[in-house]
């Protein structure tokens, strides 16, 4: 069992007074307006405004990426309000090599990669898909016409969800990754001023899939996800004023937004009896159905304003935060093995000996190592 962890953000802002002040590494102080006391918020590590693009990474990328390799589902949420910081902790200022999330893990897997090559053999695909207006768009679409297709959510008989028909594309290497990533953002432009649609309003899904092989007496195959996911923003939709398409677009957003706070809800009070969540209610909850309570390690960074003017908002993404952190997920590591009978026995005997020849002390050691983790 593993909590869903979440990570503050505090984006830099010259006000003098604030809303939001750190009291320690994991804690804020959200003040009120009125006289009322200040509220208080825990999480798993804030990062204040100085925060670097690499520390957030030494926080929450890293481990994720190795967790990744080691065989287990993973997923980075991006969650707040427009303006608050999302896509640069996710993306970062690529032009000015100010790197975010995204950059990041490419080039730290691609090292980690070439370290173990002798013994792993590791494939990479990705897909990007944008979901707008509660329509899945794929955003590494060949043309237009194609990026203009409703794509569909289906789901495998082994309980995996994907977006039909999206385009993979294999990686090869850091720089390969890093360059259909940006396609794919620019794509979000295009649909933006193009197809009209708002890119705030959209969430972006950039999937990693890993496939590792390992040839040995026995064939061991491991593969996992890894989720990168850039929210709308989760400020209130204004109704008023607003009149057809785009009354039922701020419907939709907030259907989407809403159906995961709900999610969330229902996990952090129901614990996991995760008949009564309603992921299908959004096509991002069903999407992403196996980081929400399943089988994934999952990491929300909230990003928020300290400004004054964004008081409001921001107390609710510290609210929705404080929620998220009550979900147990059950990640386990996605591996097979493949060999005869014999060869199994051959692989238990052999993993056997060498735990019979390591001193009892260091085994207790290492499990006990482990479990921190
Ligand atoms: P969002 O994706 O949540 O709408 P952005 O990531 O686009 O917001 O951020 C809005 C603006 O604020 C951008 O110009 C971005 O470069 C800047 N910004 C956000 N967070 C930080 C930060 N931690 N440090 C410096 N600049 C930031
Ligand atoms: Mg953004």
């Amino acid at each position: 069992m593993d909590s869903i962890r979440v990570f503050l953000r505090l984006k830099p802002c010259d006000d003098e007074r604030q809303c939001v002040e750190v009291t320690g590494p994991s804690s804020v102080r959200f003040l009120t307006r009125s006289a009322e006391e200040p509220q208080r918020f825990t999480f798993d590590a804030v990062g204040g405004p100085e925060c670097r693009q690499e520390d957030v990474w030494e926080a929450v990328g890293r481990e994720l990426t190795d967790e990744c390799l080691r065989g287990y589902n993973a997923t980075i949420f991006a969650y707040g309000q427009t303006g608050s910081g999302k896509t640069y902790t996710m993306q970062g200022d690529v032009d000015s090599h100010d790197f975010g999330m995204i950059p990041r893990c490419f080039e730290y897997l691609y090292a980690e990669l070439a370290k173990r090559s002798g013994e792993w053999k590791t494939s990479i695909r990705c897909t990007f898909v944008e979901i707008y207006n509660e329509t899945v768009y794929d955003l590494l679409a060949a043309d237009d016409a194609d990026m203009e297709t409703a794509r569909t959510v289906r789901e495998q008989r082994n309980g995996a969800v994907y977006v039909e028909g999206a385009r993979e594309e294999a990686l090869g290497s850091a720089s390969d990754a890093l360059r259909v990533f940006l396609r794919g953002s620019q794509n979000r432009h295009v649909a933006e001023t193009r197809m009209n649609r708002e890119s705030s309003r959209s969430h972006s899904i950039f999937t990693l899939f890993l496939h590792s092989t390992r040839h040995g007496a026995v064939e061991e195959t491991r593969q996992s996800r890894f989720n990168l996911v850039d929210l709308a923003g989760s400020e209130r939709q204004q109704a008023t004023g607003t009149v057809g398409v785009r009354l039922k677009e701020a419907g939709n957003i907030n259907r989407s937004l809403l159906a995961l706070s709900n999610v969330i809800s229902a996990l952090s009070e129901t614990g996991l009896s995760a008949k009564h969540v309603h992921y299908r209610d959004s096509k991002l909850t069903f999407l992403l159905r196996e980081s929400l309570g399943g089988n994934a390690r999952t990491v929300i960074i909230a990003c928020v304003s300290p400004a004054l003017a964004c008081h409001g908002e921001t107390l609710s993404t510290l609210r929705f935060a404080q929620r998220a952190k009550l979900i147990q997920n059950r990640p386990v590591v996605n591996q097979e093995m493949h060999g005869s009978v014999a060869d199994l026995q051959a692989e238990i005997r052999r993993l056997q000996d060498l735990l019979d020849a390591v001193p009892q002390a260091t085994v207790n050691g290492a499990v006990q190592q482990q479990e921190q983790v």
